[in-house]
């Protein structure tokens, strides 16, 4: 029998697979304490988890028998991958299960900064009837400019084609003809994007090569007025800059759902005051719909059982 590990909240329809398999002893512990954790990893063969376990070398000394490691998402920079390979673990991800509901996200951020529905919602909340505070812009015509476009970067460029916008990508892992496909022009540097844009948009990993993609320096080099969004990985973009270009009128505004540190801390310049009204602030949202949930738990848990079965 594998002894599974799960640690995070996971969705019913991965566990259930799991729990069905007859080779397969799972064992559901959220909410453990770190100590706790690592003495269940003892003896585990598999260990299934989301992106709020860090997988490093500690944690991986203390898992002798673990095989693989399973993220019911796509992102993996939550596992040192360098170790796990050292030790022969196979880690894998369920690449393609939150795709539609990150993009659906960006979307989502997209139109509330262009047209201040949180500040608006806010206003109202307040007990106000202000309608001459929320002008905004409309999405037809403006520049679209896509970092990364990758399969949430992809769809993206779709729903931004679908209001009409006119979409540039910078990825020079992709080929002209997937550009060409999407109806997306090619931008060669990120600085060309940059300077051009109404709206930026990041959907890279992240790396050691994209990590700080959009630094200080970048980000002083953004079309004067342009939105900028990251729904894909805190670390690709320095958050404080943000607050900085916000503050001199350079963004008119910022939309993050992920931040260089998860939870983001109360006191962080973008929670300020002076910039609450230009700003749109999810808390790491973008694959939580019950269709992504389950389709991730579900090819996480599929995926997993295959790597252990060899
Ligand atoms: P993907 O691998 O399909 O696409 C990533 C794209 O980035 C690829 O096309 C790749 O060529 C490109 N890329 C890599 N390095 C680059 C570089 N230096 N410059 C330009 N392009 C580069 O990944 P995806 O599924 O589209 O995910 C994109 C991001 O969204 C990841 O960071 C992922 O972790 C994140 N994500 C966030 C949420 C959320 O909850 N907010 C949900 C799902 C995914």
């Amino acid at each position: 029998m594998w002894k599974v590990l799960v640690t995070e909240s996971i969705h019913e329809e991965g566990l259930k697979i799991l729990r069905d398999a007859a080779d397969v002893t799972l064992v559901e512990r959220v909410g453990i304490s770190k100590e706790e954790f690592l003495a269940e990893l003892a003896d585990a063969d598999a260990l299934l988890t989301r992106s709020g376990t860090a997988i490093d070398v500690h944690v991986l000394e203390s898992a002798p028998k673990l095989k693989v490691v399973a993220r019911a998402g796509v992102g993996v920079d939550n596992v040192d991958l360098m170790e796990a390979s050292k030790r022969g673990i196979v880690v894998i991800n369920a690449p393609t299960g939150n795709t539609l509901s990150a993009a659906d996200h960006t979307m989502a951020l997209m139109l509330s900064l262009v047209r201040r529905v949180p500040q608006a919602h806010a206003s109202i909340l307040a007990g106000k009837w202000d309608r001459k505070s929320f002008m905004g812009h409309q999405l037809h015509a403006k520049k679209l400019f896509i970092i990364g476009l990758g399969k949430i970067g992809s769809q993206v460029a779709i729903r931004g084609r679908a209001f009409g916008m006119e979409v540039y990508a910078y990825d020079p892992y992709v080929p002209e003809v997937k550009m060409d496909n999407l109806g997306v022009a090619r931008v060669d540097s990120l600085e060309d994007g940059l300077a051009i844009a109404d709206v930026v948009t990041i959907h890279v990993p992240l790396t050691d090569e994209t990590r700080g993609m959009l630094d200080e320096n970048r980000i002083r080099t953004v079309k004067r007025g342009a939105y900028l969004i990251n729904c894909a990985r805190g670390g690709l973009m320095d958050e404080v800059a943000c607050y900085n270009a916000l503050k001199d009128g350079r963004l008119s505004g910022v939309a993050i759902d992920v931040y260089g540190h998860e939870p983001v801390s109360s006191d962080h310049p973008i929670l300020s005051e002076d910039v609450r009204d230009r700003v749109v602030l999810t808390p790491h949202i973008g694959a939580n719909t019950f269709e992504a949930q389950s389709a991730v738990a579900r090819i996480a848990a599929q995926n997993l059982l295959a790597a252990l079965r060899g």
